[in-house]
């Protein structure tokens, strides 16, 4: 039975195997030491980031910036979940910045995914960063992520969002007492995630 005394506080199985094999062939005697479930850095600088990630901070509507996910990993909360791993979380002006990181353990750790979501819908409302369509925007995002299988016209009919956002190649709009999202390139009509999923953008 290998030693687990340089284990954090004894919770959980230390990982496969090859976790262990890769840490002992690393030659960096940090990664030697590290394990999956140690606390990631706080160097920014530090964290690759997966094309999956570029592509968003690119995209209308997601509002992920570098800076945003720079300040997530500085100084946001660290939680540790044993399906997801670690992510950090930093609220700015009432938005909540996600940031998902893996190969923590190792000495090029990479930032999996990042994105928003509404922490205090006052203070967002409160700050000059964020307009309307922000708001409604990264609200309509979450409901759609969080219920991706269900029809959720109930929770697209109040939102209003004039300026496209972008979700799986569509570009979406929705007016206020709609209980759908419209494409402006196909002009698809739409009422979850799954739908979005399934029909491509034939602009
Ligand atoms: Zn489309």
């Amino acid at each position: 039975m290998a030693s687990r005394d340089h284990g954090p506080d004894g919770r959980g199985a230390p990982g496969p195997d090859t976790q262990h094999r890769t840490a002992e062939h690393s030659t960096a005697p940090e990664a030697v030491r590290r394990r999956p479930e140690d606390p990631p850095v706080r160097n920014p600088g530090q964290y690759s980031l997966t094309d999956h990630v570029r592509e968003r901070l690119a995209q209308g509507g997601r509002y992920v910036t570098l800076d945003g996910i720079d300040a997530a990993i500085r100084e946001g909360q660290l939680r540790w979940n044993t399906t997801d791993g670690w992510r950090f979380a930093g609220v700015e002006d009432g938005v909540r910045f996600v940031v998902v990181v893996c190969d923590t353990e190792t000495a090029s750790p990479v930032v999996v995914t990042a994105w928003t979501e509404i922490d205090d819908i006052g203070a967002a409302e409160a700050s000059e960063r964020w307009d309307r369509t922000d708001i409604e925007t990264i609200r309509l995002r979450s409901t759609l992520s969080e219920r991706s299988d269900e029809h959720v016209p109930e929770h697209i009919r109040p939102r209003d969002v004039p300026r496209p956002f972008y979700v799986r190649g569509h570009h979406l709009v929705t007016d206020p007492g709609d209980g759908h999202l419209r494409c402006v390139d196909c002009h698809g009509r739409f009422r979850s995630k799954g739908e979005l999923d399934r029909a491509r953008c034939s602009r």
